[in-house]
């Protein structure tokens, strides 16, 4: 009799289990094109670049390191394409995301386990971000149909003006790694449902998930030369000439305002439409007549998605003083017992930071606010194992002066300052060139109003710590950016209008 079976145990032993993850691990990266997408075709290139897993250093696959030359035939493809696709019908282009859609969800364990490999986030958080992507695909599946125009009598009559909406035409498209394919999916989908073509440029740490996003496309129907992937390391002498060359109509950019402000210079070569998704240093705000109960688990949300590198972070906690002291305990307390390790392993909250050097970043940030006055509350020595650990940290009394408030901290680090009055909070909350989002926590309807029109950021969450959702404009004002994607306005940002001026 088999033994197992009768008393329900499991003979695998951590070995075997090792083993069969790491199968499955080689599996699944081996499922994945390498190359660049171009015109309908995976290309290989003469160099490749390897991808490595943050929670190791170790390499997990090499993909194509494309050059000037070899990334140039993408825009030809997308300029190519660019009549036909324009030309298609929107129910059309519509059920192509549709169906992306529903392949995307069916997929979702597969997908979860390449974007944690590549970019370390928990397996838990790779499946939400795969769903998100998914809802991008879903509501611009639904916008593709809607695309409208209008019709008015001259104000002096004896003319009619029709206004309507075209495809801006071929689009450039820049992601980061920090969301490798939730940010692809967020400009792909409008692109295809506006009628553009694109090229599309990940991050160089994180490009499989954006590979695996194209080729699922590519099974639902997509045309070749709809969308096209170059991945290189050379972002700068790949993209330049592209932005430079006039076939390029949009640059749709996700990633830092530094790089953000020169890629508008290079825009403003060709006059080129562009959607800037930049950096952030989200304050967020807790009133003394806030459910702290609600502000922790908020702070919690705004803070640890992500292991902290999201622009949604929050990067400056905000406290009034009367709850300052237990909110700080409260909060140490959940970030303390968060379990840390590789993403794929069961329950981990805290996975490895991108790289070394943001480690670096998060350490050397961390040491000049207790140099300044701050005290570490838990956390705050990077951790002594392989691959880019930092842990959850709690500091308070962080002054104003100290980097960590004018930077983005880009880790898992509650940096916690107290203020007394609204008017008070309101102001350090702006003291910054950025404005992508802001948080209040307050049970008061008459603040809640006074604090969320006062608050410089194109997004403002009340009581949540998350604001991000494909249904909702998703942008920022300052330093932040320009445009917003998702929402009833994110289709815009790749039409352009038309008005037609007609003598009667
Ligand atoms: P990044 O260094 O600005 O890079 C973003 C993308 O731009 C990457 O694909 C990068 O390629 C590329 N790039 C870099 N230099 C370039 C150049 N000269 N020409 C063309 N492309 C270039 O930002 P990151 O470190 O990846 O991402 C983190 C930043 O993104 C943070 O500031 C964060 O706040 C921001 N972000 C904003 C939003 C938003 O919606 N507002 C969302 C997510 C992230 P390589 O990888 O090859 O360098």
């Amino acid at each position: 009799m088999d033994r197992t079976a009768e008393s329900g145990t499991s003979t695998t032993t951590p070995e075997q289990a090792q083993h069969e993850q790491q199968q499955r691990e080689q599996e699944v990266i081996a499922s994945l094109p390498t190359g660049l997408f171009v015109g309908g075709d995976w290309v290989t290139t003469a160099a490749t670049m390897p991808v490595e897993d943050p929670a190791t250093g170790a390499e997990l696959c090499q993909v194509a390191d494309a050059d000037p030359g070899e990334a140039g035939a993408a825009l030809d493809a997308a300029a190519d394409a660019q009549a036909e696709w324009a030309a298609t019908a929107p129910r059309k282009r519509s059920e192509i995301l549709a169906k992306a859609y529903d392949l995307l969800l069916a997929d979702t364990e597969r997908l979860a386990l390449i974007m944690t490999l590549e970019m370390g986030k928990p397996l838990a958080e790779s499946r939400g971000e795969v769903a998100y992507a998914a809802e991008f695909l879903r509501w611009f599946a639904e916008e593709a149909v809607r695309i409208d125009g209008g019709h008015m009598i001259a104000p002096a009559g004896g003319s009619r003006f029709l206004i309507s909406k075209q495809p801006v035409g071929p689009s450039l498209l820049i992601t980061p790694w920090n969301f490798p394919m939730a940010m692809g999916a967020r400009k792909i989908a409008p692109a295809i449902a506006a009628g553009c073509t694109s090229v599309i440029k990940p991050a160089a740490e994180t490009p499989l998930s954006t590979l695996a996003l194209v080729d699922i496309l590519v099974q639902a129907g997509l045309p070749a030369g709809v969308v096209n992937v170059v991945t290189t390391s050379d972002a700068d002498g790949v993209m330049r000439p592209m932005i430079l060359d006039p076939r390029s109509r949009k640059l749709s950019f996700t990633g830092s305002t530094k790089v953000g402000k020169l890629l508008l210079e290079s825009c403003a070569q060709t006059v080129m439409r562009t959607s800037m998704e930049l950096g952030g240093n989200a304050p967020f705000l807790v009133f003394d007549d806030a459910d702290l109960d609600a502000a922790v688990a908020g702070a919690m949300a705004a803070k640890m998605r992500n292991i902290g590198q999201a622009c949604t972070a929050a990067n400056r906690i905000l406290v009034q003083r009367p709850v300052a002291a237990e909110f700080a305990d409260r909060l140490t307390a959940k970030l303390q017992e968060l379990p840390m390790g590789r993403g794929t392993e069961d329950g981990v909250v805290v996975g490895p930071l991108i790289t070394a050097a943001a480690v670096t970043k998060v350490t050397d940030l961390v040491a000049d606010a207790v140099e300044r006055g701050a005290t570490v509350r838990t956390g705050g020595t990077p951790v002594d194992r392989p691959g880019h650990f930092y842990p959850a940290t709690v500091l308070t009394g962080v002054p104003a002066d100290a980097e960590m408030c004018h930077a983005e901290i880009f880790g898992p680090v509650a940096a916690i300052t107290e203020f007394d009055t609204e008017e008070e909070g309101i102001a350090m909350a702006n003291d910054t060139p950025y404005g992508l989002v802001s948080y209040a926590f307050t049970r008061d309807l008459a603040r809640t109003i006074r604090v969320s029109e006062a608050l410089e950021a194109g997004m403002v969450g009340i009581n949540q710590g998350v604001v991000s959702n494909p249904a909702a404009p998703f942008g920022g004002i300052k330093e932040s950016g320009l445009g917003r994607e998702g929402g009833l306005v994110g289709i815009d940002e790749f039409l352009s209008i038309k008005y037609v001026g007609i003598s009667v």
